[in-house]
């Protein structure tokens, strides 16, 4: 496959100087056996950034895609995730030298905490084991993902390394105003997972009226309003055309009243577990 430019699709420097993607293609709940070729047709229509985890079982086949391409390794940021039976320094450091032999690599660009377990584990020592990591180079940055404002004062209490993004549940049901304030304060990029809200917000009254008058589809406008946020979003589809519509966000604007009106429909809408409560270990 010939590579394609990636067309008007920004990018935001991490607090190490490393540009991530602002708009990436999930790959969570894409069975092993599709991911390769949903994630082949995400770079074909222009995608550069891949979200994936440990716990997706699916990182061979992001891997594969990303490798048989023919684009430059350099020019696709790929992001994994550190699975959350993964508790100790060595099972850790071999679980990201697992990581990069399924992906057929040798760095990625960003390594998270998938959750931080805070009743089940040292989420700060598990931190100083991401820190090793990025020390060795194969980690071009690292971060954390589920992480609440007294997480993350704990690891820069104990450690050297800001994380670089914090990547959390938002979506206009979920706005996480208050997290996302301190992770801009302190230097974080933001990601939202489930921008979309796994579908459940493209329903919403005043998101189909708005994508009405736009001329747009529910799913652009609800993208848009994150990207205009200045949040990093990855939405998941195994559809191409899907795939296609979420990546079409970039040649239109909300104004700032059409932006209240999503940011108003905030209703502390949690689909997925709250991080404080959260201490799932697979087996
Ligand atoms: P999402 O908000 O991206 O929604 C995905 C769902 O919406 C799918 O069912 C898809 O078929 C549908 N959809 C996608 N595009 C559509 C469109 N244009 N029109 C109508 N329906 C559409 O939810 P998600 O997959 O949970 O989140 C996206 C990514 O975030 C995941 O793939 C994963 O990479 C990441 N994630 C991370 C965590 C975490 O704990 N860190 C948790 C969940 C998801």
């Amino acid at each position: 496959m010939a590579a394609t430019p990636a067309p008007g699709v920004p990018t935001i420097p991490l607090n190490n100087g490393v540009e991530i993607p602002q708009l990436g293609f999930g790959v969570y709940q894409i069975p092993p056996d599709r991911t390769a070729e949903a994630t082949r047709t995400a770079l074909e229509i222009g995608y550069r950034h891949i979200d994936t985890a440990q716990m997706y079982g699916n990182e061979a086949g992001v891997g594969q895609a990303v490798r048989e391409s023919g684009i430059d390794r350099g020019e696709v940021f790929v992001t994994s995730k550190l699975n959350n039976n993964k508790l100790e320094r060595d099972d850790i450091l071999r679980s990201f030298d697992r990581s990069l032999e399924e992906l057929g690599f040798d760095y990625l660009d960003l390594f998270l905490i998938h959750w931080p377990l805070p009743a089940v584990s040292d989420y700060v020592a598990r931190w100083k084991a991401l820190e090793e990591i990025y020390a060795s180079g194969r980690a071009k940055a690292i971060g954390v993902s589920n992480f609440n404002p007294h997480h993350l004062r704990n690891l820069f209490a104990a450690s050297e390394t800001r994380p670089a993004v914090n990547q959390v549940e938002i979506h206009p049901f979920l706005a996480q105003d208050d997290l996302r304030a301190f992770d801009a304060d302190h230097e974080i990029v933001t990601e939202a997972w489930s921008p979309i809200g796994q579908g459940q917000v493209l329903g919403d009254p005043a998101i189909v009226q708005l994508a009405e008058q736009l001329g747009k589809t529910p799913a652009q406008v609800t993208l848009r309003w994150h990207v205009q946020r200045g949040d990093v979003i990855f939405p998941k589809s195994s559809s191409k055309d899907r795939m296609a519509e979420n990546f079409a966000i970039f040649d239109f604007e909300l104004d700032q009243q059409q932006m209240s009106a999503i940011t108003a429909l905030d209703r502390g809408g949690r689909i997925g577990p709250d991080p404080d409560d959260f201490n799932w270990i697979p087996r």
